[in-house]
């Protein structure tokens, strides 16, 4: 089977839509961007044995693909358009070919998003590179240097759980691993909002970090705050706050906000809970606390070039 088979009989499904004035099958796909509004971009590369596990089902492995770029455009409170997806095959498995687009599709079904285009190549290790499109009201992307000190930081979910199931596989958390739900209906709200916000794909720790350290200012965390899994209560402290501030791939959001203004956040979206999780302060440093008292930990994140 040939790249064009394999395009036209597994990723061809988006031609037109709402927005979208050509999609695959042509150089490249057209776009119309709202007016009044920015276009916001990212990728992302899931290589097979590092993003995750050699025995993760196709289906999972299209959906995740998605699901981490949906991820990030959350992150920058930007709404989702499309995709493009970037393959890289050892083989053209056709049942492997056909549960892996499934998930593609699932995925932005779910989220309302479109498939574009992509590219299909072969090479010796699984592959998948998917960008996203999104957009956003100009100027109002929420980046990681908006924090200032005396503002709450707050957590959109539960921290921890996909790690645990990256190590316990099989706990019902590996779902949480395979399966990642990209907070997009929350990033949106958290529009005039939030000061700053990250997605949590390398761990809490290292990704508040990035916020801390663009915005040049420190935090305070609660320990006891930090919403977990139940496996996780379940866990010695040492071990639970391990897979809480370190562990990766939990895609919860993590953002500042004035506490005034997460009250009237709380009036407008009853329905989305927030859990504040610590402050912000003028000191550069990440500080951990538990039941108030200062609790010292080893704070590591996923670094692909760390030792
Ligand atoms: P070109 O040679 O111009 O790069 P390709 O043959 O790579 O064109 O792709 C043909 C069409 O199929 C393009 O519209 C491209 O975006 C789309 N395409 C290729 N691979 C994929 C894929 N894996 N998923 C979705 N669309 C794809
Ligand atoms: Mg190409």
């Amino acid at each position: 089977m040939s790249e064009f088979d394999i395009i036209k009989r597994h990723f061809a499904r988006h031609h037109h839509a709402p927005g979208l004035s050509l999609g695959v099958g042509d150089d490249c796909a057209v776009i119309d961007i709202p007016d009044g509004h920015q276009l916001v971009t990212c990728v992302d590369t899931l290589v097979a044995g590092r993003h995750f596990p050699l025995d993760t089902s196709a289906h999972a492995i299209g959906y995740k693909a998605v699901a981490v770029n949906l991820s990030d455009l959350a992150a920058m409170g930007a709404k989702p358009h499309s995709i493009m997806l970037a393959i890289s095959l050892p083989w053209a498995d056709q049942d492997w070919l056909e549960d892996f687009a499934a998930g593609i599709y699932d995925c932005c079904q779910k989220f309302g998003v479109l498939l574009i285009g992509g590219d299909t190549t072969k090479s010796p290790t699984l592959t998948i590179s998917v960008s996203a499109i999104g957009f956003v009201p100009h100027h109002q992307a929420i980046t990681r240097s908006g924090a200032k000190s005396g503002q709450l930081i707050c957590l959109s979910g539960q921290v921890g759980s996909a790690a645990f199931g990256l190590s316990h596989p099989d706990s019902r958390l590996r779902q949480d691993l395979d399966y990642p739900t990209p907070q997009v209906a929350f990033g949106l709200a958290l529009r005039g909002f939030a000061s700053s916000m990250i997605d949590i794909s390398d761990g809490l720790a290292q990704d508040l970090g990035h916020i801390l350290r663009a915005s040049q200012c420190g935090a305070v965390l609660d320990l006891d705050k930090l919403p977990l899994a139940d496996e996780l209560c379940d866990l010695e402290l040492r071990q639970a706050m391990h897979y809480a501030l370190s562990g990766g791939d939990d895609y919860q959001l993590v953002f500042s906000i004035d506490s005034d203004k997460l009250d009237k956040f709380h009036q407008k979206h009853p329905d989305l809970t927030v859990y504040v999780i610590g402050r912000t302060t003028t000191d550069k440093q990440l500080i951990c606390q538990y039941r108030g008292e200062p609790h010292h930990i080893n704070l590591k994140g996923f670094d692909h070039f760390g030792t």
